[in-house]
């Protein structure tokens, strides 16, 4: 996005907004992920946040990792289910989700359908870390958590 983002960008059907750049989830080979679009909505400075959209398409996941930053979540389309710390929850529509700093998460959408989430951070945040094989042996240890993450 510019640094001077137009007042109104509005909707584009099918998760898009006028002058928002739809970029790549990550760089790939940088982190396990699949089928993950992003685009950065605001991060105007003067906000000291950034307010981002990702779709994850359906089948798709989300890179499971941490950081120390906080993810402040929202459905905004879809559905699927999302592991934060050692739960996993089913997620909608308009659902709110809170990531506390240094929480396992990753997000996957439904077979039949994607899932779309604002998620908002810090501008100035860490990197995501993933996972070691001994962080994931201890995720593991919980059957749902086990058949539920992708790596
Ligand atoms: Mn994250």
């Amino acid at each position: 996005m510019t640094d001077k983002p137009s007042i109104h960008r509005p909707r584009i059907p099918g998760g898009h907004w006028q002058n928002v750049d739809l970029l790549a989830y990550k760089q790939v080979g940088s982190a396990p992920f699949r089928d993950v679009t992003r685009q950065v909505l605001f991060d105007d400075p003067a906000l000291g946040c950034e307010l981002r959209y990702f779709e994850v398409a359906a089948g798709g996941h989300s890179t499971l990792e941490r950081h120390e930053h906080v993810h402040a979540v929202m459905i905004l389309r879809g559905h699927g289910r999302c592991l934060v710390g050692e739960e996993v929850f089913a997620v909608a529509e308009q659902d709110l989700i809170h990531i506390p700093g240094m929480t396992w998460h990753q997000f996957r959408a439904a077979e039949d359908a994607a899932l779309g989430f604002l998620c908002m951070v810090n501008s100035t945040r860490d990197r995501p870390r993933l996972p070691s094989e001994e962080d994931l042996a201890l995720l593991r240890r919980q059957p749902d958590v086990a058949y539920f993450i992708r790596t």
